[in-house]
């Protein structure tokens, strides 16, 4: 028998691992805005930073706090995220609501726009996070 045919001795490359959404799976859209704010390549005042998910400053807030959370993987709208992760929506929501309290507010409103119709325009989700004045309803 030759050298590298003993069984039990594994020879020749090595199965690379594999990480899934259950994990911290990275997919990214390089002509996403988002995706660049995640890997750095567009500067964003960041307020948390977690393994699945990154929280910034609205560029142009609508409140005296306003803050975007979003998943570090792809997603392009709420929608997608439920069919293909939808075990990161509640830790998008747990990550909201601790950002929130990190910010000093007592009460927030949560928003998602999703789709172009409810006024989405960056596709890849995210939870606004709005607070720091009164809320009227209902919403434009
Ligand atoms: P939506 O209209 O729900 O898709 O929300 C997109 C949000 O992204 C808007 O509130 C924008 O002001 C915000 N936004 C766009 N570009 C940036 C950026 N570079 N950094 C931070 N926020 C941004």
């Amino acid at each position: 028998m030759e050298r590298d045919e003993e069984p039990g001795l594994e020879v020749g490359p090595q199965p690379v691992q594999s990480v899934t959404d259950a994990g911290m799976e990275v997919t990214a859209d390089p002509e996403c805005l988002f995706c660049r704010i995640v890997s750095g390549q567009v500067p964003a005042t960041i307020e948390r930073s977690t393994p699945v998910a990154v929280v910034f400053r609205d560029v142009r807030p609508v409140a005296p706090t306003h803050l975007l959370v979003i998943p570090r993987v792809h997603r392009r709208d709420l929608s997608d995220l439920v069919a293909r992760s939808p075990g990161l929506v509640g830790e998008l929501v747990a990550t909201a609501d601790m950002a929130a309290s990190a910010a000093g507010l007592t009460g927030y409103r949560m928003v998602v726009n999703n789709g172009a119709s409810a006024g989405q325009t960056v596709f890849h989700v995210h939870l606004h996070v709005l607070g720091g004045r009164p809320m009227t309803w209902p919403p434009g």
